[in-house]
């Protein structure tokens, strides 16, 4: 029976950080990773951006073998005892392990009937998938406007496919984003070749030949078939929380964890896309799906279950790439909240506050750079304006 004092359930970027977290207090302790994937950690964040420019393959790659620890790849935990300590994986073998992470991420959401030609976009596999198409194929369907279908469809034309958007809300990232903000960007992207189709929903696929027949239904009833080479879907995650739930850890939409990254149970943690974390400066529960969060809980967690003290009072940052405009942004971005847009430049440069009872939640830095800890600072303070008021507070200048 492989025994192991850290066990690490997960082979993303989370479990990567939670290994040096683990490696910076404790040198010698035994590390076991499990992945269900069959490739080593590697950054998400590249395949949807700097791969389909220039950057090298190579670069992808965390490299968390050299950080003495087991890898063990392409299998799956299918069953915990958080009692006797055992995690069993789906070739039967049973690991006991001191101390746990679940690093265990989301799955893709899946599109209802899709044939398996359909890629749910998640993985470097993925990726290769995509790319390889696309180095033979034209016509290109990507199914969603939040983070991954924004930056896939965008990355595909500038790689001169043709890119046909489809999504159900009124704009690209209306998720995030205020409506007038994400139509300045279906205008965007159409203006660079991409068929943006909002309000639009998927009402089946089927493989045809060698090609799919997208079956879709328009904002005013009609219905319509798109023969395309492949289909992409982006339509987010849902949290992997099962094994979790299986050992009754309590969950609220990810698995709760206190200021240590720890469950309920003492020698059980989680960390990054999987776990709801307690916010201090928001007052609230979080569960950003974002790199800076796997990066930091990842090493918080590692750090704790080796026995550091970890109060993690962190607000995480995220980025994103569309074609030549670039953003940051820090808090909670929900455009249900009142939101005050400070445009230096309409739709290409400025700061955008999204406010709470006149306190900044959130701050999308639009084009502007060097501004995330001033930002992080307006959210800390918690100090409440006259909405009207925010603007101008930080500059838009870059
Ligand atoms: C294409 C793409 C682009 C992105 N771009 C950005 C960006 O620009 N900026 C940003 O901030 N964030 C970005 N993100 C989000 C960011 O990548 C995620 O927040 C981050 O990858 C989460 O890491 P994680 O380790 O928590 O989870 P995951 O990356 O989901 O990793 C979970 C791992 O656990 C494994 N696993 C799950 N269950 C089991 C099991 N039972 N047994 C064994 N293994 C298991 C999975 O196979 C996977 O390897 C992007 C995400 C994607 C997909």
């Amino acid at each position: 029976m492989p025994h192991h004092r850290y066990l690490i359930v997960g082979g993303g970027m989370a479990a990567d950080a939670a290994v040096r977290g683990i490696r910076a207090v404790d040198p010698n302790g035994t590390v076991g990773l499990i992945s269900a994937e069959t490739d080593p950690p590697y950054d998400r964040p590249p395949l949807t951006k700097g791969l389909w420019k220039d950057m090298e393959q190579d670069r992808v790659w965390r490299c968390t073998a050299d950080l003495e620890v087991d890898l063990l790849l392409g299998r799956r935990v299918i069953r915990l005892d958080s009692e006797d300590r055992t995690a069993t994986d789906d070739r039967g073998t049973v690991h006991t392990w001191e101390k746990l992470l679940l690093a265990t991420g989301g799955s893709p959401k899946i599109l209802p009937s899709a044939p398996p030609q359909v890629v749910h976009f998640r993985t470097w596999r993925d990726y290769l998938r995509v790319r390889e198409t696309a180095a033979r194929k034209t016509r290109f369907a990507v199914i969603g406007g939040g983070f991954v279908g924004s930056e896939l469809a965008a990355a595909l034309a500038l790689n001169g496919r043709e890119v046909m958007m489809i999504f159900p809300e009124d704009g690209i990232g209306a998720k995030v984003f205020p409506v007038g903000h994400a139509r300045f960007l279906n205008d965007y992207y159409r203006a660079r070749g991409v068929d943006v189709r909002p309000r639009t929903e998927v009402a089946g696929v089927r493989r045809s030949g060698d090609r799919m027949l997208l079956a879709v239904v328009g904002p005013n009833g009609e219905g319509e078939t798109l023969p395309v080479d492949m289909v992409v879907a982006g339509l987010g995650i849902t949290p992997a929380t099962s094994l979790a739930e299986s050992v009754g850890l309590e969950l609220q939409d990810g698995i709760v964890v206190d200021a240590s990254l720890r469950t309920g149970h003492p020698n059980i943690w989680a960390a990054g896309d999987v776990a709801s974390v307690w916010s201090p400066p928001l007052g609230r529960r979080l569960r950003p799906e974002h790199e800076d969060q796997a990066n930091t809980t990842g090493e918080q967690a590692g750090r704790a279950m080796a026995g550091e003290h970890v109060e993690l009072d962190h607000l995480p940052f995220f980025y994103s790439d569309l074609f030549d405009l670039s953003y940051e942004a820090v808090g909670v971005l929900d455009p249900s909240l009142e939101v005050v847009e400070d445009w230096a430049e309409p739709g290409r440069r400025g700061v955008l506050y999204y406010t709470d009872g006149g306190r900044v939640q959130g701050v999308l830095l639009w084009n502007v750079r060097g501004k995330l800890r001033e930002a992080r600072e307006l959210i800390r303070k918690g100090e409440p304006r006259q909405v009207e008021k925010w603007r101008g507070a930080i500059s838009t200048s870059t």
